[in-house]
């Protein structure tokens, strides 16, 4: 049996990956999947691990850069409504995986629980954030957690409970395959004070970061104590263009992504950058955007 026998709904073969992520670069996933149910979602995992096919899972896209030639084995995306669903129960809120950290922000701040204002600029999401527990100097997604369900790379469903993950700086234990969904267990307080809150971290972040239009990735990870943007710009590097790719001018810790340029292009850039900074500064840059 392949693969694909019995999935052939949902699997399609060669399925371009650019237009699912943040750079729109890269080359086709080797096989697509987006299941219509969990129970579908578990087979699939469950039937990629027998046939021994190598399976990711693709959130918003907005920590990834494919690479020209694309991916091989199995790519997930939990595009569903069933997947994106978000629920308010008292001062907690359960969302599914697929959904918008975005919307996870927005319906928490309109209804009176404070916390996560600060990632209110966050691509990606809910799942994505987690898997790397996203967040801004005064704020992480993990630290909010109480509960989750995942699935692991054999299709088991485990729950995992707040007293045995651990977040740390771009870094979270909640490390299966998939996680499917999450409780955060926030704070109430008043939904206008809330509102202007949110707004003035919108503000300050979409000053800080590059166009909504352009397309871009978030590089590297801050060094202890270190912006990487600044040790960047401080290196002479803001500007720096390699083909279509370009350090941006407005936080240097952003390459962007003009026409024509190609995940190769990024990729030579990236190992510029990071030879310049070490050689200028000592310093080693380490990256935070995932190369598939
Ligand atoms: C303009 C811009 C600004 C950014 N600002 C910040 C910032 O301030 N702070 C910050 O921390 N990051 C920032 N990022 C990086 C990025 O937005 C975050 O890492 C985000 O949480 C990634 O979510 P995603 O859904 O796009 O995940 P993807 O990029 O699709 O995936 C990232 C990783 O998460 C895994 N993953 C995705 N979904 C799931 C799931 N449901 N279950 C298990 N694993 C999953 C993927 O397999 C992959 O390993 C920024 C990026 C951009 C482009």
């Amino acid at each position: 049996m392949g693969v694909t026998t019995g999935f052939e709904k949902i699997v399609r073969e060669d399925e371009p990956l650019a237009m699912h992520t943040w750079f729109q670069l890269g080359g086709p996933a080797e096989y697509f999947a987006e299941p219509r149910n969990t129970d579908e979602l578990i087979a699939l995992v469950k039937r990629c691990y027998e046939e021994e096919v190598l399976v990711r899972l693709l959130g918003r896209g907005s920590n990834i850069l494919v690479r020209d030639e694309g991916v091989p084995g199995m790519v997930i995306h939990l595009s569903e409504p069933v997947f994106r669903e978000i629920k308010v129960e008292g001062t907690s809120i359960t969302a599914g995986g697929g959904a918008q950290l975005g919307r996870v922000v927005t319906t928490a701040v309109h209804t009176g629980l404070a916390g996560l204002e600060e990632l209110v600029a966050i691509p990606g999401t809910l799942g994505g954030a987690l898997h790397g527990n996203a967040g801004t100097a005064g704020s992480d997604i993990g630290q909010w957690v109480s509960r989750a369900t995942v699935i692991t790379y054999t299709g088991e469903v485990l729950q995992r409970y707040r007293e045995d993950l651990l977040f740390a700086y771009g870094q979270s234990s909640l490390d299966e395959l998939v996680v499917l969904d999450a409780q955060l267990r926030l704070e109430e307080d008043d939904p206008k004070e809330l509102a202007k809150r949110l707004q003035k971290h919108w503000i300050v972040r979409k000053a800080s970061q590059p166009m909504g239009h352009q397309c871009a990735g978030w590089v590297f990870a801050d060094p202890r104590g270190m912006r990487a943007g600044e040790l960047i710009e401080e290196a002479g590097l803001k500007g720096t263009l390699i083909g279509g790719a370009v350090v941006s001018d407005r936080n240097a810790n952003f390459i962007i992504a003009e026409p024509e340029c190609t995940s190769q292009d990024v990729l030579r850039l990236i190992d510029q950058v990071r030879s310049q900074v070490k050689e200028r500064l000592g310093v080693a840059l380490e990256l935070e955007l995932e190369i598939w």
